[in-house]
C-alpha cells in the first residue's frame, strides 16, 4: 500500500486540518469473497467547515466514516491513515476507540426514531450522554441537557425535556439526536443522511442547524447524502463518491461552477428543480454501480458514461487538475456546468 504524501487538496492550504484520512480502504470478507468498499479514499476535514460526502447508494459513504468511528463489523478490514488531532485512529484498540468516539467524533444518523429508547424521557436520554461523559451530578447533568436543547433550538426546551419520543415531530427527535451527539463537544460531528426521512422544510431546518453549529461551535461537520443539492446548498466542500473512489472533490463554489466528473454531472441532473414541470421525469443515471465484489478494469464509472472513449479502459488517477479541484477523469465535462437551480448560496461564515 502507498501513502500518498501530499495533502489531499490545495484549498485551505497551511490550515491544519482537524482530521486528515489518507488512502483509506475498507474490505469486507464475506464468504471466502472479498467486498472492497472504499479504495483508497483521501480527504480532510478543516476545523468549522462542513465536507459533504455524496455518491448514490452503495458507493462508501458510510463504510468510510464507520472506519473512523471504528464501527465496522469484525468481517471488515481497514488499512490506511486517519489523522485526528495528530492521533492515528487506523488500529486503535476497541477500549481506545470507544474513548474517541465518545468525545471527539460523534454520529448523527437517519432514523432518530430507532435510535432513541422509546420508554425514557428524552430529557433522561440526553442526561444519560452528559453523564457518561462527565461525572456530574443529575441536577447539574439536568441543566446541561435543557441548555443542550437549547442549542439545537427545539422550542420549549424545559417542556420537551419530560416529553417521550413518540411526542415530538421527525424533526425534533432529529434535533434531540444531534443534543444527544453534541454532549461530549465533539470536535468532528458526522451526520449520515440525517436529513434523509424527513420533509424538505425541515430537512433545510435541520441543515440549518448543523451549518449555524459549525459556526457557533467550530465543530467540523461531515455531512453524507446522495442529494447534491443539499451539498450545493450547504456544505464548504464536497467529495464526490463512486465505487468506493473519490472520482471528485473541491469547494462548493468551484465544483459547482466547473462540474468535471461525468458522474457528478449526472448526479446534478437528476436533483429535482423547481423549475421542471413536475411531470417530467427526472433523469436518473442509466445503469448501476459495479459490484464491489468483482474487480474492475479502468474507469468505474466507464460502462454508464456518456463522455467514455478507449482510454478510459485504464482507470484515470485522482488528481488535482485546476487549482484546489480534483478530479479522476480522462474526458472531463468542458466550461461552466451547474445548473441554476443549484446555485451554492451566500457564504454563511460570520
Ligand atoms: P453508502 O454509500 O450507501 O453509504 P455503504 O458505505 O453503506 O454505501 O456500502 C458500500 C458497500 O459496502 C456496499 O456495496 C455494501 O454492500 C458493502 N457493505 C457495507 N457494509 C457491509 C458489510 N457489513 N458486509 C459486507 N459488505 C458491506
Ligand atoms: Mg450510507
Amino acid at each position: 500500500m502507498t501513502i500518498t504524501p501530499e495533502p489531499a487538496h490545495a484549498a485551505g492550504a497551511g490550515e491544519q486540518p482537524l482530521l486528515a484520512v489518507r488512502d483509506l480502504h475498507v474490505t469486507f470478507t464475506r464468504s471466502g469473497r472479498r467486498i472492497r468498499a472504499a479504495k483508497g479514499v483521501s480527504f480532510d476535514v478543516r476545523p468549522g467547515k462542513m465536507l459533504a460526502i455524496i455518491g448514490e447508494s452503495g458507493s462508501g459513504k458510510s463504510v468510510t466514516v464507520r472506519a473512523l468511528m471504528g464501527l465496522l463489523p469484525p468481517s471488515a478490514s481497514v488499512t490506511g491513515s486517519a489523522v485526528l488531532e495528530g492521533r492515528e485512529l487506523v488500529g486503535l484498540s476497541d477500549r481506545r476507540m470507544r474513548m474517541v468516539r465518545g468525545q471527539e467524533i460523534s454520529m448523527v444518523f437517519q432514523d432518530p426514531a430507532r435510535s432513541l429508547n422509546p420508554t425514557m424521557s428524552v430529557g433522561a436520554q440526553i442526561v444519560e450522554s452528559v453523564r457518561t461523559h462527565r461525572s456530574i451530578g443529575r441536577r447539574q447533568a439536568a441543566e446541561r441537557a435543557v441548555e443542550l436543547l437549547q442549542l439545537v433550538r427545539l422550542p420549549a426546551p424545559e417542556k420537551r425535556f419530560h416529553q417521550y419520543p413518540h411526542q415530538l415531530s421527525g424533526g425534533m427527535r432529529q434535533r434531540v439526536m444531534i443534543a444527544i451527539a453534541l454532549a461530549s463537544d465533539p470536535k468532528v460531528l458526522i451526520a449520515d443522511e440525517a436529513t434523509t426521512a424527513l420533509d424538505v422544510t425541515t430537512q433545510a431546518q435541520i441543515m440549518e442547524l448543523l451549518v449555524d453549529l459549525r459556526a457557533r461551535l467550530g465543530t467540523a461537520v461531515i455531512m453524507i447524502s446522495h442529494d447534491l443539492g443539499l451539498a450545493a446548498s450547504y456544505a464548504d466542500e464536497v467529495l464526490v463518491m463512486y465505487a468506493g473512489q473519490v472520482v471528485e472533490q473541491a469547494g462548493t463554489t468551484e465544483l459547482f461552477a466547473n462540474v468535471r466528473m461525468p458522474y457528478t454531472r449526472a448526479l446534478l441532473e437528476a436533483i429535482p428543480q423547481v423549475s421542471r414541470p413536475s411531470h417530467s421525469a427526472l433523469t436518473v443515471i442509466g445503469g448501476h454501480p459495479p459490484d464491489p465484489s468483482q474487480r474492475i478494469e479502468g474507469c468505474p464509472f466507464r460502462p454508464r458514461c456518456p463522455r467514455a472513449t478507449d482510454i478510459c479502459s485504464t482507470a484515470p488517477a485522482l488528481e488535482e487538475h485546476e487549482p484546489g479541484h480534483r478530479y479522476a477523469c480522462w474526458n472531463p465535462v468542458p466550461g461552466s456546468a451547474a445548473p441554476s437551480a443549484v446555485e451554492p448560496r451566500e457564504e454563511t461564515q460570520p
